[in-house]
């Protein structure tokens, strides 16, 4: 498609799915901002794969506005349903995104969603940490993920849609540009998407939870927790190392829960690490009043060449999830999709 590459003219302009109505006024927009907005925004009124602008819009939108969006460059399809895709953005790099369809027990389509090219945090059994951190994604770089997504793969509507950041990298690292496109991807005349139907999921960046626990449109959070002392998360997760398991909790009890909401707690299983009886106990300790609004999500590790952490047997994680059980946790064990071409969590690789 001619317009998937940017030219090397629209470098430096803002993408054309940054901008809010508002923002197009002000540009100068000689039709209505909020008809060019949702034009823009919605896929499923698009022609021939690009938004149908009418040629006067089009011609003063390019004048200010990239119009270009992330380059579909790889797609991997899984046994079991899912796709991994890379995507290039205009300036070469690459991130990837996974799409999962959808399932008997989720109506929806789930996107796993990238919010920066690498990440800083260094995690020592994710393949994404092992790169470090290349850059942030901008605002209308996160939206034209979800768009290309859409484009290639579906759903056609934004209302059958799921998303998940737990893509690469720390998104509340790059809270200014990820909430600005959360912002979009809500805004009724765009994608319209319901803001429960977002997940923001953080290695534990403390001061990132209390800003966005101030923000609305408020995604639903979701935790990778890992460890059970602060001696072994500090190890796995350097992050921990500057904000503790205590202070970490203490963020999650201000962050103040509406009623219905839960946070979704995950742990990666490494045998031999993080997966005693112990360590069950403690996390259930640790979880303490929010046992009653939490689900927990055990990963047995995806190996990968990046990490020496391997997965512990069938039993032993069964026997994790038993134990936790026995202490009231809402325990689910989740085989990641997209295992076998590298897509599932904590193998997300790719870059320049
Ligand atoms: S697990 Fe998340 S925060 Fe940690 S290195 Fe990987 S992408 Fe970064």
């Amino acid at each position: 498609m001619p317009w998937d590459r940017p030219a090397p003219e629209r470098e430096g302009l803002p993408s054309a799915w940054s901008l809010f109505p508002e923002e197009l006024t002000t540009l100068g927009c000689p039709g209505s901002p909020l008809e060019t907005f949702r034009r823009l925004h919605r896929p499923w009124t698009w022609k021939g794969g690009a938004p149908d602008l009418g040629p006067r819009i089009r011609h003063w939108l390019e004048g200010v506005a990239d119009l270009h969006l992330p380059a579909m460059v790889e797609r991997q399809a899984s046994a079991d349903g899912s796709t991994k895709l890379a995507l290039e953005l205009s300036d070469g790099k690459r991130i990837e995104a996974v799409h999962m369809p959808r399932r008997v027990r989720n109506p929806r389509v789930t996107f796993c969603i990238s919010s920066q090219v690498g990440c800083a945090l260094g995690c020592t059994f994710c393949a994404t940490g092992s790169m470090g951190i290349q850059r942030n994604l901008q605002a209308g770089e996160i939206l034209g993920q979800v768009l290309a997504l859409m484009l290639e793969l579906g759903p056609e509507r934004g209302h059958e849609l799921t998303l998940v950041f737990m893509g690469m990298g720390e998104p509340l690292h790059n809270l200014d540009h990820l909430h600005r496109a959360i912002r979009l991807m809500c805004h009724p005349m765009g994608l319209g998407l319901g803001k429960g139907r977002i997940t923001v999921s953080t290695s534990g960046l403390v001061s990132g939870i209390e800003k966005l626990s101030r923000l609305e449109p408020r995604p639903l959070l979701a935790l990778s927790l890992n460890a059970t002392t602060d001696e072994a998360r500090s190890r796995t997760m350097p992050v921990n190392r500057v904000w503790n398991l205590v202070r970490l909790r203490q963020a999650l009890d201000e962050w103040g829960l509406k009623r219905g909401e839960k946070f979704c707690f995950e742990y990666v299983l490494l045998a031999g690490e993080n997966d005693t009886e112990a360590d069950a106990e403690r996390l259930a300790n640790w979880l303490g009043e929010l046992r009653r609004a939490h689900n927990l999500n055990l990963i047995p590790m995806n190996e990968h060449g990046a990490s020496a952490f391997q997965q512990p047997t069938e039993d032993r994680v069964q026997q994790f999830a038993r134990w936790l059980k026995d202490h009231g946790c809402f325990v689910t064990v989740r085989r990641s999709r997209g295992q076998d071409v590298q897509g599932a969590c904590g193998q997300l690789i790719k870059g320049k």
